[in-house]
């Protein structure tokens, strides 16, 4: 499944062994790549390591990262119908803003307060630790795109 890997990325070693994985050329490699790009796609995560690091398989990708999401490495983003993206951020309970056209997605710090950083009218006697909040919108190249141009145009060359 992998060949040709070029200098994974090692400064993530540490991080894979504290969490108890095995260190493998594809997890640097992946997890390297998502430090430079966060909130990608596996399909952009492969593209991007393929271009920087060498062959690797889209079915090895999306095993690393459901090894690293398990692990508490990776955070896994699942906008309601786009494809999960990934990130390096973890375990601060920071909130997106997604594009509705395209899916850019970026980080939102919490606005107040520690989390889970909202109040809900009624918390049900659950204990709440953590809250998870999608700003939708659009990025400021579809706006400028106005639905037709560049914003249709990178839809499709992201999702296909
Ligand atoms: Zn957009
Ligand atoms: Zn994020």
């Amino acid at each position: 499944m992998v060949s040709n890997l070029v200098s994974p990325d090692a400064a993530v070693v540490p991080e894979l062994r504290a969490a108890g994985l095995r260190v493998t050329m594809a997890r640097q490699a992946v997890l390297g790549w998502l430090a430079k790009h966060p909130h990608a796609t596996a399909d952009t995560i492969a593209r991007g390591v393929r271009a920087e690091y060498g062959s690797l398989s889209l079915q090895a990708i999306y095993g690393v990262l459901a090894a690293c999401t398990d692990a508490g490495l990776l955070r896994r983003i699942e906008p309601a119908g786009h494809p999960a993206r990934y990130e390096r951020r973890v375990g601060d309970n920071h909130h997106h803003v997604v594009c509705r056209t395209c899916g850019r997605t970026e980080d939102v710090d919490c606005v107040v307060g520690p989390r889970p950083c909202l109040e809900p009218a009624s918390d049900h006697g659950f204990a709440l630790d953590e809250a998870e909040v999608v700003f939708w919108g659009l990025c400021p190249s579809c706006l400028r795109a106005d639905g037709t141009g560049a914003g249709t145009h990178y839809q499709q060359e992201e999702w296909q």
